[in-house]
């Protein structure tokens, strides 16, 4: 097994009803940023539960935060902040809300002229405003770490960034706000966090059996639970143990002390940054096409 250092100071508040702790999650008397998606959680009753639980706080909204984060659309939010010297951030959504989040809180009290650096040039986070964060569509992970894909729709740029001090204060995780996503993008949430699995699994073996029977076990629940969704996707158990899933893949616990891959995701964010395909079906192709060319190569990596 290699060497490894493990840190992940995330909370996770996870079950039916945990969006009510959000009264006392957010620390009072601060300044809260709210950002959101498309508009489905003014569909679903996401936002109601969430304004009821922050009636006490003062809280500022921002939406329309896209699939694929904008860095054009972020800076709208980060501009916002700033003038109402936001103290604290609420990202509502999915991934991309949430990698949009990590963005806006590096980049808000980011001194070194354009926050794309921190993206770009990879300067490192030295001040952050915290945030937390509601998660409605298991899939990325990004609720559990402190990694964040940002798209630069004037570059055809897709980049990444991480800091210890964007990872979430706090993630809640209730698995209601799943019942009502569209088939296709629970589909896609299953696929993409599959692939993460196998992009820390599928590579080659250093004698560290717990992490891959954990990374085993999450393939194998996913297989399982991922039909069932897509069968009865207002069924409690089976939208609780994908959300676990989904977190529990990319939360850092089975990559420790093994080698791994990504190259499935980077082949992924170069083609989205110039055709902007949802990212996720590409997974498989792409996943796919990459064993394919590392069998053919005469590489054991491609040999579990
Ligand atoms: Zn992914």
């Amino acid at each position: 097994m290699n060497n490894f250092t493990f840190y992940n100071p995330v909370k996770v508040l996870f079950g039916k009803g945990q969006i009510a702790a959000l009264a006392t999650e957010v620390p009072a008397n601060t300044r809260v940023l709210m950002a959101f998606g498309g508009g489905s959680i003014k569909k679903n009753g996401v936002y109601e539960q969430v304004m009821d639980a922050l009636k006490s706080h003062h809280v500022i909204e921002f939406g329309g935060i896209e699939p694929n984060p904008r860095y054009e659309t972020l800076m709208k939010a980060v501009d916002l902040a700033r003038r109402e010297q936001i103290d604290y951030i609420l990202a509502v959504g999915g991934g991309s809300v949430i990698d949009g989040v990590k963005f806006i809180a590096a980049a808000i009290p980011f001194e070194g002229g354009d926050p794309w650096k921190i993206c770009s040039e990879k300067v490192p986070v030295t001040k952050a405003i915290p945030f937390g964060a509601v998660l409605t569509l298991p899939a990325t992970g990004s609720e559990m770490n402190s990694g964040s894909v940002i798209t630069r729709e004037e570059t055809k740029q897709k980049l990444s960034f991480g800091s210890p001090l964007t990872f979430p204060k706090f993630s809640i995780l209730d698995p209601e706000t799943t019942f009502s996503l569209p088939l296709r993008q629970l589909s896609n949430g299953v696929v993409d966090a599959f692939t993460h699995v196998l992009e820390q699994y599928l590579t080659y073996p250093v004698n560290a059996p717990l992490q891959d029977r954990l990374a085993e076990s999450i393939l194998i629940t996913l297989k399982e639970e991922g039909p069932k969704a897509l069968q009865n996707p207002t069924d409690y158990d089976t939208a609780a143990n994908i959300m676990w899933c989904a977190t529990m893949a990319l939360n850092g616990v089975i990559r420790v002390g093994v080698p791994t891959d990504w190259a499935t995701h980077m082949i992924g964010h170069e083609l989205t940054a110039r055709h902007r395909p949802c990212a996720y079906p590409g997974h498989c192709a792409t996943l796919a096409a990459a064993l394919q060319a590392r069998h053919q190569a005469g590489k054991a990596a491609a040999v579990r």
